[in-house]
């Protein structure tokens, strides 16, 4: 068994069959790590999530080349659904929530894909709890009318009701308060610690990104640019300046840190 879960090589995709998003962009998730996928506005950290969670079509989006492969299998044109059944589970960006169900019925529709009996159900729900103490003194409220931290719980809460092997997050802090942020990634650090649980996090936010990942990779204009360890990448000062908002990087082969 390879200990690479998610493998991503020479990604390109485009909208509409015309707008070039992603052009070379190469990601590596190891059973359980956290990978940090870095970069600026526009940069094509979404672009690259929603091909690896085969939901590019529902934005008009095409993957033209490369390989997305998970557990070994070649996933590059598997439908999303199946994808979270094998355990590959993506939190959109912008904490999508059934606005108009309570926090706990969004955390049950989490379970409905993989045919989760009651007990099952309750044991999951019990364990988001625990993780999310604040959710369980909501459970009862209206999703759209809980605060956009609890909004953000709830729907990680939900991928974790379908038992993820790998959870796909698209820029969670957005929006949020910095203590907010502080205690979804603790969250996040925790899973990972105690239950192995892989990560990959697309973030505009590379200070606390590069805090809690392992690893991380740099994209800038649809290519992937750098990737290192976590340590290194937030030893280097010019990390920030260079690609994500400075000036342009100097390079477009991907660069290996240390
Ligand atoms: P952000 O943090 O702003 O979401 P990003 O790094 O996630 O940035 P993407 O959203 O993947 O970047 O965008 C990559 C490129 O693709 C950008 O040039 C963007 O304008 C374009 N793009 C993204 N979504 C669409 C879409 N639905 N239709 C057309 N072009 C799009």
């Amino acid at each position: 068994m390879s200990d690479v879960l998610l493998s991503v090589e020479h990604l390109a995709a485009t909208y509409d069959q015309a707008i070039c998003a992603v052009s070379d962009v190469s990601v590596a998730v190891k059973r359980g790590e956290i990978v940090a996928l870095l970069g600026a506005n526009g940069a094509g950290k979404s672009t690259t999530l929603q091909a690896v969670s085969a939901l590019l079509p529902a934005r008009r989006g095409q993957i033209t080349a490369g390989r997305i492969a998970f557990d070994g299998r070649d996933v590059t044109s598997v439908a999303a659904a199946e994808l979270v059944r094998g355990g590959l589970v993506p939190v959109l960006e912008g904490r999508h929530c059934f606005a108009s169900l309570t926090v706990e019925e969004n955390l049950i529709t989490g379970a409905i894909g993989r045919d989760a009996r009651r007990g099952d159900i309750r044991d999951g729900l019990d364990r988001v709890y625990a993780l999310f103490p604040q959710l369980a003194r909501h459970c009862r409220s209206v999703a759209g009318l809980t605060s956009g931290g609890e909004q953000q719980m709830t729907a990680i809460g939900r991928a974790l009701m379908s038992r993820p092997r790998l959870l796909v997050l698209d820029e969670p802090s957005m929006g949020l308060a910095p203590l907010v942020v502080e205690a979804i990634f603790r969250a996040l650090k925790t899973l990972n610690a105690e239950q192995g649980l892989s990560l990959l996090v697309a973030e505009q936010n590379s200070t606390v990104a590069l805090r809690f990942a392992d690893r991380a990779i740099v994209l800038e204009g649809g290519r992937s640019v750098l990737s290192g360890p976590a340590r290194e990448l937030r030893r280097r000062a010019d990390i920030k300046h260079l690609y994500l908002g400075g000036a342009a990087a100097p390079a477009h082969s991907t660069q290996a840190v240390a």
